[in-house]
Protein backbone atom coordinates (compact mmCIF):
# COMPACT_ATOMS: atom_id res chain seq x y z
CA UNK A 1 0.00 0.00 0.00
CA UNK A 2 1.42 3.37 -0.88
CA UNK A 3 0.70 6.76 0.41
CA UNK A 4 -2.15 7.89 -1.35
CA UNK A 5 -3.62 4.82 -0.95
CA UNK A 6 -3.35 4.63 2.78
CA UNK A 7 -4.61 8.40 3.16
CA UNK A 8 -7.98 7.36 1.38
CA UNK A 9 -8.24 4.25 3.72
CA UNK A 10 -8.57 6.85 7.25
CA UNK A 11 -11.56 7.63 7.58
CA UNK A 12 -12.32 4.10 6.67
CA UNK A 13 -9.66 2.97 9.70
CA UNK A 14 -11.39 5.43 12.31
CA UNK A 15 -15.20 3.83 11.34
CA UNK A 16 -13.85 0.53 11.43
CA UNK A 17 -15.08 -0.20 7.78
CA UNK A 18 -12.36 -1.91 6.16
CA UNK A 19 -11.71 -5.51 5.26
CA UNK A 20 -9.36 -7.44 7.36
CA UNK A 21 -6.96 -7.87 4.63
CA UNK A 22 -7.25 -4.02 3.75
CA UNK A 23 -6.76 -3.31 7.71
CA UNK A 24 -3.86 -5.46 8.43
CA UNK A 25 -2.22 -3.31 5.33
CA UNK A 26 -2.90 -0.10 6.50
CA UNK A 27 -1.42 -1.05 9.79
CA UNK A 28 1.30 -2.21 8.17
CA UNK A 29 1.95 1.27 6.10
CA UNK A 30 1.48 3.52 9.14
CA UNK A 31 3.38 1.38 11.06
CA UNK A 32 6.25 2.12 8.82
CA UNK A 33 5.44 5.47 7.56
CA UNK A 34 6.39 8.34 9.87
CA UNK A 35 3.76 10.77 7.69
CA UNK A 36 0.87 8.76 7.57
CA UNK A 37 1.15 7.74 10.95
CA UNK A 38 1.07 11.85 11.90
CA UNK A 39 -2.04 12.01 9.64
CA UNK A 40 -4.34 9.26 10.96
CA UNK A 41 -3.34 10.50 14.43
CA UNK A 42 -4.68 14.21 13.65
CA UNK A 43 -7.71 12.81 11.65
CA UNK A 44 -8.03 10.57 14.67
CA UNK A 45 -7.99 13.46 17.06
CA UNK A 46 -10.35 15.58 15.05
CA UNK A 47 -13.01 12.09 15.31
CA UNK A 48 -12.63 11.81 18.55
CA UNK A 49 -13.36 15.26 19.68
CA UNK A 50 -16.19 15.47 17.03
CA UNK A 51 -17.52 12.41 19.04
CA UNK A 52 -16.95 14.21 22.53
CA UNK A 53 -18.72 16.93 21.70
CA UNK A 54 -21.84 14.94 20.28
CA UNK A 55 -21.78 12.25 23.30
CA UNK A 56 -21.06 9.51 20.79
CA UNK A 57 -17.39 8.77 22.04
CA UNK A 58 -18.97 6.31 24.95
CA UNK A 59 -17.41 6.28 28.44
CA UNK A 60 -14.19 6.62 27.13
CA UNK A 61 -13.55 10.61 27.71
CA UNK A 62 -9.75 10.17 27.89
CA UNK A 63 -7.55 12.55 25.84
CA UNK A 64 -4.66 10.97 25.83
CA UNK A 65 -5.05 10.06 21.97
CA UNK A 66 -1.42 8.37 21.40
CA UNK A 67 -2.77 5.94 23.93
CA UNK A 68 -6.37 5.59 22.60
CA UNK A 69 -5.21 5.44 18.94
CA UNK A 70 -2.62 2.96 20.56
CA UNK A 71 -5.11 0.34 21.86
CA UNK A 72 -7.41 1.48 18.62
CA UNK A 73 -4.63 -0.70 16.70
CA UNK A 74 -4.11 -3.59 19.21
CA UNK A 75 -7.94 -4.14 18.70
CA UNK A 76 -7.76 -3.83 15.29
CA UNK A 77 -4.59 -6.63 15.67
CA UNK A 78 -6.94 -8.84 17.45
CA UNK A 79 -9.42 -8.28 15.05
CA UNK A 80 -7.67 -9.21 12.06
CA UNK A 81 -5.93 -12.35 13.44
CA UNK A 82 -9.73 -13.60 14.63
CA UNK A 83 -10.94 -12.93 10.78
CA UNK A 84 -7.56 -14.93 9.58
CA UNK A 85 -8.02 -17.72 11.82
CA UNK A 86 -12.07 -17.59 10.92
CA UNK A 87 -11.56 -18.26 7.33
CA UNK A 88 -8.46 -21.02 8.01
CA UNK A 89 -11.47 -22.49 9.83
CA UNK A 90 -13.70 -21.96 7.25
CA UNK A 91 -11.55 -23.45 4.41
CA UNK A 92 -10.19 -26.07 6.21
CA UNK A 93 -14.10 -27.33 6.92
CA UNK A 94 -14.23 -27.14 3.42
CA UNK A 95 -11.43 -29.08 2.34
CA UNK A 96 -12.16 -31.97 4.31
CA UNK A 97 -15.89 -32.18 2.88
CA UNK A 98 -14.92 -32.49 -0.26
CA UNK A 99 -12.66 -34.93 0.83
CA UNK A 100 -15.33 -36.80 2.70
CA UNK A 101 -17.12 -36.44 -0.73
CA UNK A 102 -14.47 -37.78 -3.02
CA UNK A 103 -14.34 -40.68 -0.37
CA UNK A 104 -17.88 -41.15 -0.94
CA UNK A 105 -17.61 -40.67 -4.49
CA UNK A 106 -14.82 -43.71 -4.59
CA UNK A 107 -16.95 -45.76 -1.96
CA UNK A 108 -19.78 -45.65 -4.21
CA UNK A 109 -17.84 -46.71 -7.18
CA UNK A 110 -16.55 -49.71 -5.17
CA UNK A 111 -16.81 -53.12 -7.12
CA UNK A 112 -17.47 -51.22 -10.02
CA UNK A 113 -14.73 -50.45 -13.21
CA UNK A 114 -13.00 -47.34 -11.26
CA UNK A 115 -12.66 -49.69 -8.75
CA UNK A 116 -11.20 -52.71 -10.28
CA UNK A 117 -9.22 -50.36 -12.13
CA UNK A 118 -7.42 -49.44 -9.01
CA UNK A 119 -7.38 -52.45 -7.11
CA UNK A 120 -5.56 -53.76 -10.77
CA UNK A 121 -3.55 -50.67 -10.55
CA UNK A 122 -2.78 -51.59 -7.13
CA UNK A 123 -1.85 -55.41 -7.72
CA UNK A 124 -4.84 -57.32 -5.96
ZN1 LIG B 1 2.56 6.73 3.93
Amino acid sequence: MNCSEAEKRIQHFIDSKLTATEEAAYIEHIRNCSSCRQELMSQFTIDHVLKSMNGTAGDDISYDMRSLLNSRIIESEKWIKAEKLRKRVLYTAVALGEIAAAACVLFEMRGGFVWNLIEQLLGK
